[in-house]
């Protein structure tokens, strides 16, 4: 990665942490999951307005590391008005992007879009769990079942 590259990432990354999307608890929220990376300290609450099989808008609050909370302000952006299974495939993506590197499908950087400026915690393990904490916690919330999600 060039250091332009990582440069560019890093201020995405502090953009979102310092400003966060979504930040507090959404109106009209039909369904929630806490978070808790034990590890770090980073705790979430996600909230999920859910009609039919459209996820119509994500909101969270809590407090978290730079990683998690712009992991989480970038997914409330991405997961608006897509369907649970499309949030499972992009986060089996981003998965893979965090942990192995981007898959053999070009079209895969494609889908994860602004996600991609987290493919730096790849080269720090603990770091992994935060930035998929907040995703473990909205599949758990549209999955409706209420419990609380730790990385540990
Ligand atoms: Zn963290």
């Amino acid at each position: 990665m060039s250091s332009d590259l990582r440069e560019l990432y890093q201020t995405v990354i502090l953009d979102h942490y310092k400003k966060p999307r979504n930040f507090g608890v959404l109106e009209g929220a039909n369904c929630e999951a806490e978070g808790r990376n034990p590890l770090c300290g980073d705790h979430v609450k996600v909230y999920a307005r859910v009609d039919g099989d459209t996820v119509e808008a994500v909101g969270f609050e809590g407090s978290g590391c730079a990683i998690s909370t712009a992991s989480a302000s970038l997914m409330t952006q991405i997961a608006k008005g897509k369907s649970k299974a499309e949030i499972a495939a992009i986060f089996k993506r981003f998965h893979d992007l965090v942990t192995i590197g981007a898959g053999a499908d070009p079209g895969d950087l494609a889908a994860l879009g602004k996600l991609e400026v987290l493919a730096g915690v790849r080269e720090f393990p603990a770091r992994v769990k935060c930035a998929t904490l907040v995703w473990h916690a909205l599949l758990a919330a549209l999955e409706r079942r209420g419990e609380p999600v730790s990385t540990e």
